[in-house]
């Protein structure tokens, strides 16, 4: 794989959509730079008694159509320039998303799989110390990412509670629910991706026979949407795949049997009736929607020209290089991106801050139907403009979020 400096891939797709709309330099400018950014050093006792000093970030790109929103990364390979890319993209998602937040991002560089579970919620505490004095409810408002979950989100905030003296849940989301989480949060991304999908097929005449499906990783996004299809009869998943390989079968496979399998041996591999192949392959197989739900950069020049899927549909968030997207787009393969794909997460992470401030706590009926008519619009709003400009799904979702965004700046600028 190339090494290709995330932050520069996004000042790229940032520039192309600009251009569609000849965005003014002051605009551009100001998109093209994080708003704020606060990285700190920050020590922690670990078991041994040894005081070890960790580094952190927490990025702000643009707050101006609501406080900054963005998950909390812990993984060994956290730098500056992917904080700041992914922090870009939370922007572009909830602007995507008509919500009304901002985008921001933080991250540890840690491999939290070292460390005991004493140490994991001391380095949770010692960040949101370190950070405490830049978030707040209507400041900026992290939440889980790679390798953090509800519990780290239940310590943080009980530490940044501590610290300013009184009960302010909205301040993070992605809490467990007897902390003041949402229902459906779990389920959410894969949810807003079905209903996108739903969508997306109707649109561009799909929506006849049944659909075969690919999907590469089983994690909570793919995992979930392997449940969600299985129950939908207009679709039938073929392949599945998780980091030791993958699986398929034409005749279609039984999500509650191949979980099963996986459950007890650690991988789909090996599945009864069923014929192995690689990631790689999974990726060529031909299905009519191939759904990306584990890394970045996975469909690249090198595998392009052996994409057969029709749609794809990116759950991951960046797993289409962008010369793969450009050449998907002239063979006339329809990609819908992950910043309007993968947006349910942050859309449910938004009615819980919503529910938080209201000291409400709303059924999860509600919240899946908030969901779709959210996820419904944004899909609608992002094919209009892909018709008004003649341009891909990918560039119309960035359109969308730019103007939004520029009108908000101009809005605050009065
Ligand atoms: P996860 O850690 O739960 O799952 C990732 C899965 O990827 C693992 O289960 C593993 O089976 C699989 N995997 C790892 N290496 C692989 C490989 N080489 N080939 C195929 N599969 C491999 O993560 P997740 O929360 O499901 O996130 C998956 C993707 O979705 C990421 O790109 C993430 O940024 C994106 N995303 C997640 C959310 C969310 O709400 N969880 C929201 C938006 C975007």
């Amino acid at each position: 794989m190339t090494n290709i400096n995330p932050y520069e891939s996004t000042i790229k797709q940032l520039e192309k959509a600009a251009n569609i709309i000849n965005l003014d330099k002051a605009t551009l400018e100001i998109l093209s730079y994080p708003k704020r950014i606060v990285e700190v050093r920050f020590p922690v006792r670990l078991d041994s008694g040894e005081v070890k000093v960790f580094h952190g970030y927490r990025i702000q790109h643009n707050d101006a159509r609501g406080p900054f929103k963005g998950g909390i990364r812990f993984h060994q390979a956290v730098d500056m320039n992917e904080v700041k890319a992914l922090a870009f993209w939370m922007s572009m998602k909830c602007a995507v998303m008509n919500i009304p937040f901002g985008g921001g991002k933080g991250g540890v560089t840690v491999n939290p799989k070292g460390l005991s579970e004493a140490e994991l919620e001391s380095l949770s505490r010692a960040f949101i110390k370190a950070i405490a004095a830049v978030i707040g409810s209507r400041v900026d408002v992290p939440a889980p990412d790679v390798n953090t979950n509800p519990k780290i989100m239940d310590w943080m905030v009980d530490e940044y509670e501590k610290i300013v003296g009184h009960s302010e849940p909205a301040v993070i989301t992605g809490k467990s629910l007897d902390h003041g989480g949402s229902e459906g949060r779990g389920i959410a991304t894969s949810l807003g991706g079905k209903y996108v999908l739903d969508e997306a097929i109707g649109k561009v005449s799909l929506d006849s026979g049944t659909l075969k499906v690919a999907i590469q990783g089983l994690g909570n996004v793919g995992g979930n949407m392997f449940k969600l299809l299985g129950e939908d009869k207009k679709y039938q998943v073929v392949a599945v795949s998780d980091s030791r390989g993958g699986i398929v079968s034409g005749a279609g496979l039984d999500y509650d049997k191949v979980m099963g399998h996986k459950k007890e041996t650690g991988s789909v591999v090996g599945f009864v009736g069923t014929k192995e192949i690689t990631n790689e392959d999974l990726l060529e197989l031909d299905v009519d929607i191939l759904i990306p739900s584990a890394l970045e950069n996975q469909i690249t020049k090198e595998n392009v020209d052996k994409i057969k899927a029709r749609l794809v549909l990116e759950l991951a968030n960046g797993p289409t290089a962008p010369e793969a997207d450009e050449e998907l787009h002239n063979r006339g393969v329809v990609v819908v991106p992950d910043i309007l794909a993968n947006g349910g997460g942050v859309t449910v992470s938004y009615f819980e801050w919503d529910q938080n401030l209201k000291n409400e706590h709303w059924f999860e009926k509600d919240v899946f139907s908030k969901l779709e008519e959210v996820m419904c619009s944004s899909f609608n709003d992002v094919w209009e403009i892909s018709k008004k400009y003649r341009i891909d799904l990918r560039q119309a979702a960035y359109v969308l979020a730019i103007d939004r965004i520029s009108l908000a700046m101009r809005e605050s600028a009065k």
